[in-house]
């Protein structure tokens, strides 16, 4: 039986198995396995119509034993309070295994933000803060973004937060936009710190020399940054992408219709219409015969059902808990390479760290100086996960649990939790 599709649940029993090779007992284990603080808030928004209707939303503070809490906000219809544990989770995984000094913490709002109007979004992003503002800020909980959010919300967000406090806080959120305190670098960091690391994944693993066939899922700001980025480098050929709705098939390569394919996204909502191209599902997408498989939508697209399917020599996860535990097995024993999603998607967070330190300091790096640092602690982490990996014998999600846990539980230890 595949595991329920609780991603809480999926994110638990990786830890436990992670936690138990690394010896720790019963106590530590326990502690790694429930979050410090999950609070539920009701956000009234006057709608439109002139109706006041009110939304849930949930701030997840999970771990801040390496740093004050960090992670996104996602506004979705499916959004609940174990999707954001799990999520939060995540984050405190992510952030120890690339060594950045943050804990992990995550927040969501159930709503479908494409049936608001332009007015009511704000309403709810400045009526998310107000609810949460005791519980973040700069030293305790710094917010980003998320599915369905992005950086115009984050700015709303900081204003609302600055308002709250009578000066402005650029360091209370980050992925906000360059006119107010955003960082150069950012909205591309996830993609590109992904691509740092298949890059060097390939060379790595040795995997075949020559163009290299990928399929993305999804076509949001990760999965369609990457698309961008592989267009720029003849090293990778984009053969197929996908939304929520469809996706889109030619063999012969879509990076040279890039700009197309991402206009005909943003004007239409879809990919259906796109001429000359084959239009696939999103099982199929994941079944391609394709070197390089992404996932970068949602959580448990490759399971028990499909993984046994997948062609692809390497999975690059940007997409946060796109495989659950069981098809983590089946693509272990196929010798399909999994860069986790705790490692090959923490280049946004690490740019939102970034984006922190310049607001701290009140003082603005040039792009080249926040890619190479990114680059550097992407590449440095993929190289300790590979090493813990063979000297444990484990698997690469494994490897990477077992470097972000040992971080976290030295960091309870020296602070006398453990
Ligand atoms: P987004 O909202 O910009 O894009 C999401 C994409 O997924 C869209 O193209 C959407 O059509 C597609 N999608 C939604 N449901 C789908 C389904 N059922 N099947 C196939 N496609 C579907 O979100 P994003 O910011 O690009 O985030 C994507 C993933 O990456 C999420 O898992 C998120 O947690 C993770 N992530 C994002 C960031 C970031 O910096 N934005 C950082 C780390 C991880």
């Amino acid at each position: 039986m595949e595991t329920k599709v609780d991603p809480f649940e999926n994110m638990v029993k990786i830890v436990e198995n992670a936690a138990s090779k690394l010896g720790y007992d019963k106590s530590v284990i326990n502690m790694l396995t429930h979050p410090q603080r999950a609070i539920e808030v009701s956000i009234p928004v006057r709608m439109d119509s002139g109706e006041i209707e009110v939304f849930t939303g949930y701030r997840v503070q999970y771990n801040n034993a390496r740093g004050p809490y960090k992670g996104g906000i996602r506004f979705h219809p499916a959004v609940n309070l174990n999707e954001v544990k799990a999520l939060a989770g995540w984050m405190t995984w992510k952030c120890a295994v690339v060594g950045i000094p943050y804990g992990g913490g995550k927040g969501g709002v159930i709503v479908n933000p494409k049936e608001l109007s332009e007015r009511e979004l704000e309403e709810l992003s400045r009526g998310y803060i107000r609810a949460l503002a005791p519980f973040i800020g700069p030293e305790k909980d710094i917010p980003a973004p998320d599915v369905n959010t992005n950086p115009e919300v984050m700015a709303w967000m900081m204003d609302e937060f600055s308002k709250i406090k009578g000066y402005n806080v650029p360091g209370v959120i980050t992925g906000k936009p360059l006119e107010v305190f955003g960082s150069k670098g950012r909205i591309i960091a996830t993609s590109l710190g992904g691509k740092y690391v298949l890059e060097k994944a390939v060379e790595m693993f040795g995997l075949k020399k020559g163009t290299l066939k990928v399929a993305i899922q999804g076509i949001g700001n990760v999965g369609g940054g990457i698309f961008k980025l592989f267009s720029e480098d003849p090293m990778f050929r984009v053969v197929a992408i996908s939304d929520s709705r469809s996706g889109i098939y030619d063999e012969n390569g879509l990076d040279e219709r890039v700009e197309e394919i991402l206009n005909h996204k943003k004007e239409k909502g879809c990919l259906k219409g796109i001429s000359n191209v084959k239009e696939i599902s999103n099982e199929e997408l994941l079944e391609l015969d394709v070197d390089i498989l992404i996932p970068a939508a949602i959580e448990n697209q490759i399971t028990k059902k499909n993984a046994d399917r997948i062609k692809a020599n390497i999975i690059l996860e940007l997409a946060n808990g796109p495989t659950t535990p069981e098809a983590d097995k089946i693509l272990e024993k196929n010798d399909v390479i999994v860069i986790p999603d705790i490692l090959a998607n923490a280049g946004g967070v690490t740019v939102s760290y970034l984006e922190w330190v310049q607001n701290l300091q009140n003082y603005y790096w040039e792009l080249e100086e926040i890619n190479s640092k990114l680059r550097k602690i992407m590449i440095d982490s993929l190289v300790e996960v590979n090493r813990i990996r063979e000297q444990h014998g484990v698997s690469m999600r494994i490897g990477a649990y077992m470097l972000a846990i040992t971080r976290v539980v030295k960091a309870m230890k020296a602070r006398g939790w453990v």
